[in-house]
């Protein structure tokens, strides 16, 4: 019997993927994997090397990194052969880019497979774009998180303006709906509510209920699956 949850969680930028997978993985002293940080890395690496739009060196580039993703005070702490680019690959250039390289099938390819291994022992909540539809398809709990379009974008502003950089609302509303544009209608895996995902419209709703929310779903489906989880 599978002793541990796979928790797989959806939903466009701005939707509180991270705040709500993040507290999710705490209180069921799980994994914690956020995958927009290893496309975040890339793209981080294929700006420094000045190679954006060179889609062999990029998938390359996407093979040799040798990225670390661990969860330190509560934080995603990623390091790249022991350079810490947690900062780094958080800035708006990344914001600007990130879509035009998570597009590339071959650089799909190669971070699907590190996720499939890190998260195929169960014991993960794991978000993104596609952990519902292919990075695991049959994982336990699938989440689809959503929220309007004005609400997300008021929440990235605040992200970036507690982080010292004051963006008008309308450009970071614009990065929004541009990646969401291209995240949604690329051809290698697009960013779709899988059908039997639970949606959880998160507009209106504070962190700590979207949590409570979820937390509900995970233990009834442990109950159904009769797998035992911990609450803390
Ligand atoms: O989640 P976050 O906003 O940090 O993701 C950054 C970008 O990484 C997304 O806009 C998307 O282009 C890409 N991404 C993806 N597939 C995932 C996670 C993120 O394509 N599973």
């Amino acid at each position: 019997m599978q002793k541990k949850l796979i928790v797989a969680i959806d939903g466009p930028a701005g939707s509180g993927k991270s705040t709500t997978a993040k507290l999710l993985a705490q209180r069921l002293n799980y994994l914690y994997i956020d995958t927009g940080a290893m496309y975040r890395t890339v793209t981080l690496f294929v700006i420094r090397k000045n190679i954006l739009g060179q889609n062999e060196k990029i998938i390359q580039l996407s093979a040799e990194l040798d990225i670390v993703l661990e969860f330190i005070d509560g934080e995603t702490n990623v390091t790249v052969s022991g350079e810490d680019v947690s900062q780094a690959i958080r800035t708006y250039e990344v914001n600007q880019n990130v879509s035009d390289v998570s597009k590339i099938e071959g650089v799909r390819k190669i971070l699907v497979q590190k996720q499939q291994e890190i998260g195929k022992n169960g014991g993960v909540v794991m978000e993104g774009r596609d952990i519902t539809t292919v990075v695991f398809p049959n994982a336990d709990v699938k989440i689809f998180l959503t929220a309007v379009i004005d609400e997300r974008a008021k929440r990235r502003a605040l992200e970036f303006a507690q982080k010292g950089t004051d963006l008008p609302i309308n450009e970071v509303k614009e990065n929004l709906q541009r990646r969401d544009t291209i995240d949604s209608n690329r051809k290698v895996s697009p960013l779709t509510q899988s059908p039997d995902a639970i949606e959880v419209d998160t507009s209106n709703v504070s962190i700590d209920e979207q949590v409570s929310i979820i937390l509900d779903h995970v233990k009834r489906i442990a109950k159904e699956k009769n797998i035992k989880v911990e609450i803390n």
